[in-house]
């Protein structure tokens, strides 16, 4: 959640009306790539403060002039480019990562890539593993497999290694095999228990030799040597060898290696005859045009939630987002 967090925060941009509510040299108002603040070493003597005192009210343009003095004209040349407000609209806050505003999962992921790329550290990691980033949204599994598989390349799955390093926990071994830390890589691959499950999963599975400490790596290499039917069999193994991992933690019996294999074909067979069943079947007609959001009254807070019910499975999936009266998202729940 706390990373969730990070990231709508990090995600968060402005998009320029009139200028009144952004301030120049603290608030993200740039348009991508240059999306973050002006660099504040140009600020020092600025004797402007607010995005609206470089707008021409009477024109309703960017004032050239002080923007020269103000920007260099590299800045300058971004800066025209953005329109600006010929009413009195507002300023609004927009997520960054996607063309329409609207901030799914996908779009935090693209922001992800971007904000890595932009770090300098991350960039080369990002460049290679690219592909495997992008069609991981491809994989015909469930939704929660790819948002685990996410988590699982950022380093943001609660195991010992990671509830140690934030000081939640002492103790950062593996709970199973007690070796070495339990970091992601270690409880998804390299931990005896895990291997046990790979070594009964499909052939190619089985042969596999993977390398690397970071999740992300051994995601790299899985994407490159499978074909995408073993892939999607990859993440569903992956999603289950970590329940199973969390059952035991939580007082269970460790599950034998062929039952995950079990459930694993269960499940992707589930999955193709539920979209062949799609394909073939007649959407009935929507009964109603889609509503739009409408901003709760102001010092309010709305939550908007909805559910899936899975009957055969008994399971049910509930998906909450809470956000203020200016549109902007505080919390999602999922
Ligand atoms: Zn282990």
């Amino acid at each position: 959640m706390q990373a969730s967090l990070k990231l709508l925060r990090a995600g968060l941009s402005w998009r320029i009306g009139n200028g009144l509510q952004v301030k120049i040299w603290e608030d993200k108002w740039l348009p991508r790539p240059h999306f973050l603040v002006p660099p504040s070493n140009l600020n020092d003597t600025a004797t402007v403060t607010w995005v609206s005192e470089l707008i021409n009210r009477v024109l309703r343009c960017w004032d050239e002039s002080l923007l020269t003095k103000w920007f260099p004209q590299s800045m300058v040349d971004i800066i025209k480019t953005i329109p600006i407000s010929l009413g009195q609209r507002g300023d609004r806050m927009i997520r960054e990562g996607t063309n329409n505003g609207i901030f799914t999962v996908k779009s935090a992921y693209n922001l992800h890539r971007e904000l890595l790329a932009n770090e300098g550290g991350g960039s080369s990691m990002v460049q290679t593993q690219s592909d495997s980033w992008k069609d991981m949204w491809k994989l015909q599994v469930p939704n929660s497999v790819r948002m685990f598989l996410w988590r699982a390349c950022n380093d943001s799955l609660p195991t010992f290694k990671n509830l140690q390093k934030r000081k939640i926990t002492e103790d950062k071994m593996c709970p199973i095999c007690h070796l070495e830390e339990e970091s992601v890589t270690h409880v998804l691959w390299s931990c005896g228990a895990a291997q046990d499950v790979w070594c009964q999963a499909s052939r190619q599975l089985q042969k596999l030799s993977l390398d690397g400490t970071h999740f992300e790596s051994i995601w790299g290499q899985l994407y490159r040597k499978l074909p995408k039917p073993t892939l999607e069999e990859a993440g569903m193994l992956l999603r289950l060898i970590w329940s199973r991992r969390n059952d035991y933690v939580h007082g269970k019996e460790l599950r034998h290696p062929k039952e995950i294999i079990n459930k694993v074909h269960e499940d992707l067979q589930c999955l193709k005859e539920n979209n062949s069943n799609v394909l073939t079947a007649t959407l009935p007609a929507c009964p109603q045009s889609p509503q739009r959001w409408k901003k709760p009254p102001e010092g309010r807070y709305k939550m908007n939630w909805d559910a899936a019910f899975n009957t055969s499975k008994n399971l049910i999936g509930i998906g909450a987002i809470i956000r203020d009266y200016n549109g902007l998202v505080l919390v999602i729940l999922y």
